[in-house]
């Protein structure tokens, strides 16, 4: 029972500003912060704050041994990140007084992840485990298909948004997560509803509605509302919910309860401002007063 986790890491370099520059302009930040983020390290620490046992497979270059020692600290297993001769990914933000951001992602080492490392990390890998990925690094559909071949359940969580690369490994998927910006984006790229797709177990994030469970197989589909909280910064929510939802499901939970689980971390998330040094652990979860 492991989570194998193919998925970005970055340095998120928050800077504060007064308002969001515009084309041509010069613009003081007021703060600056660095933090712990890329989708595929947010939710390998997700998971792993649920007590699962995950091995991320990444890339960072020599300017990332923090980044990955922070992971470790987390409880993942960092065995399978290589080093590589190019910068560590990062993701330039800029938030505004309001709240509004704009982000810049430089990719960097996460797409100079080799199939041979992939290969390496899956050797042992088997029906008992999950495999994850994301749309932020190199090789998701090698990886994908060498997953599906050794028997694992694969989950995609489609972000950010690419038609082509869903296409690419839809026929390998048990499980799909999206939000509802990708959900909306997917049904246009392909002209199929969320309950006609080809993969068993369809998710999809509404914020602050919550999500829907689209089970293709019964032909079901399932609403679970949100848990009502005040948000003050939802950057990581999607992130924090598919982690937890992956360890639910490792765990050997039916998906409805692991989607329970899965809303309960991420309604405390955005009640947090940064990404994976503040995604909540079992014990948070357990204090919530929900
Ligand atoms: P993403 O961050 O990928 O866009 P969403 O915004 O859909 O994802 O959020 C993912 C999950 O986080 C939701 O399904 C919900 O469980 C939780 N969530 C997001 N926003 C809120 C909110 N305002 N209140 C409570 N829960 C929220």
């Amino acid at each position: 029972m492991a989570i194998y986790n193919l998925g970005s890491i970055n340095a998120d370099l928050v800077y504060r500003v007064p308002h969001l520059p515009t084309a041509g302009e010069t613009l003081a930040s007021t703060s600056l912060s660095r933090g712990l983020g890329g989708k595929g390290a947010n939710m390998s620490v997700a998971a792993s704050r649920a007590a699962a046992r995950v091995v991320h497979i990444g890339a960072v270059g020599e300017d990332g041994a923090w980044a990955v020692g922070r992971m470790l600290e987390y409880g993942v297993d960092t065995r399978s990140i290589a080093v590589v001769d190019q910068q560590t990914g990062h993701a330039i933000i800029a938030v505004d007084d309001a709240g509004e951001n704009l982000i810049l992602l430089f990719p960097g080492a996460n797409h100079a992840i080799s199939e041979t490392q992939i290969a390496q990390a899956l050797k042992d890998a088997g029906p008992d485990d999950i495999f994850l990925f994301q749309n932020e690094t190199n090789a998701g559909a090698y990886a994908a298909g060498i997953a599906s071949r050794q028997g694992l359940r694969v989950a995609y969580a489609a972000a950010p948004f690419d038609a082509a690369a869903v296409a690419a490994v839809l026929p390998l998927l048990d499980i799909l997560v999206l939000n509802a910006v990708e959900a909306a984006q997917l049904e246009e790229a392909t002209g199929q509803t969320m309950a006609n797709l080809p993969v068993r177990d369809v998710v999809v994030t509404l914020g602050a509605d919550g999500c829907r469970w689209y089970n293709t197989d019964a032909g079901e589909a399932q609403h679970f509302p949100a848990i009502p909280v005040t948000p003050v910064d939802t950057t990581g929510a999607g992130d924090t919910f598919t982690g937890y939802l992956m360890a639910g499901l490792d765990r050997g939970m039916p998906m409805a309860q692991a989607i329970t689980l899965a809303q309960r971390a991420a309604a405390i998330m955005v009640t947090r401002i940064g990404t994976a040094d503040v995604i909540p652990d079992l014990k948070d979860l357990e204090d919530a007063r929900f």
